[in-house]
């Protein structure tokens, strides 16, 4: 297998790595219309396969994102997925997990941030290598973010556009100072909604709570598939408005998404989650079956992976 970073997937083609390169004035792969997605696939050691994870699922939301944002991709969700499953096939190898970054920008040159609307974009899927934190014990400790999440009605939480992140970068530099790791964003009527690259979860007397899809955010894959996780193992789930003050009081709270996994929240705003050191059982219950179901461990949700047998 050729390693991530050796070979790379452009518009149809897989090509040398070295050879994806653009030229300064094509501002298009940097401008503000450009869309991503981050997915993970995991080895399987029983399976002895790579499980890329819901592809089709990332693939369906950026060609969302690009038609959104009035461009034109050539390639639909099946054709990106079949892209994804072979790249992952050329660059898996036994005992690695990969991260795929396909993003697609508006094609040609360009010096313009105001690419026409109705313009092609192309698509690239590239891809490293990443070390799953699921199992490890990880924790963090956030801060509500002096920065407000960024309007929804101004610019679509829902779209995975490189340009929302700069809320997102203004969020976490905001947390870090304080000594948290990650931020948690209100939106302009003080409703918790998200955090940078991950969404929200707090249990309260057992029952996960995410904010409103209506709060402004992406909708997450990983909450889609935690959430039907959890209520066939019996954990209740509820959406509804979240005020920061009931993070501070919740039995437990955490992060999901693709890079953020399931991430134990200890602390917010200085005060403590739990006992302010470790997960919560729920939480670990949830990090447990998401584990199992992106290693391929469950036998329910099969439809959720892609299996590539690398070589
Ligand atoms: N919110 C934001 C702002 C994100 O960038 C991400 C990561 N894509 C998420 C939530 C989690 O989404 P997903 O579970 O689909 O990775």
């Amino acid at each position: 297998a050729e390693r991530p970073g050796r070979v790379i997937w452009r518009d149809g083609e897989f090509i040398p790595w070295d050879d994806a390169v653009v030229h300064v004035n094509a501002v298009g792969h940097a401008s503000v219309s450009a869309a991503f997605e981050g997915v993970h696939a995991y080895w399987s050691p029983t399976r002895r396969q790579l499980l890329g994870f819901r592809l089709r699922d990332h693939m369906r939301r950026l060609v969302d994102s690009l038609r959104l944002g009035s461009l034109r991709p050539s390639f639909d969700a099946d054709e990106l997925t079949a892209a994804a499953a072979g790249l992952l096939a050329r660059v898996g190898a036994p005992g690695r997990d990969v991260y795929l970054r396909p993003w697609g920008f508006a094609a040609g040159l360009h010096r313009e941030q105001m690419v026409p609307a109705g313009t092609r974009a192309e698509v690239v899927i590239d891809s490293w290598d990443f070390t799953s934190k699921l199992g490890q014990g990880q924790t963090c400790a956030l801060a509500v973010s002096s920065w407000p999440r960024l309007n929804s009605s101004a610019s679509p939480a829902g779209l995975k556009v490189f340009s929302n992140y700069h809320n997102g970068r203004l969020g976490t530099i905001d947390a870090r100072s304080r000594g948290a790791d990650w931020p948690v964003f209100v939106n302009a009527n003080g409703e918790v909604t998200e955090s940078s690259g991950a969404c929200i979860v707090m249990v309260v007397d057992g029952t996960l709570c995410t904010p409103d899809p209506g709060s402004g955010i992406l909708d997450s894959i990983t909450r889609r598939s935690v959430f039907e996780l959890a209520a066939e193992a019996g954990i209740p789930t509820r959406t509804r408005r979240i005020e920061r003050t009931e993070l501070y009081l919740a039995d437990e709270v955490f992060l999901l998404g693709t890079a953020a996994e399931v991430l134990p929240v200890v602390s917010v705003d200085g005060f403590a989650i739990g006992d302010g050191a470790q997960a919560g059982p729920v939480t670990r219950k949830v990090e447990s079956l998401y584990h199992q179901a992106v290693r391929g461990a469950l036998s329910t949700h099969e439809a959720w992976l892609t299996a590539v047998e690398p070589g």
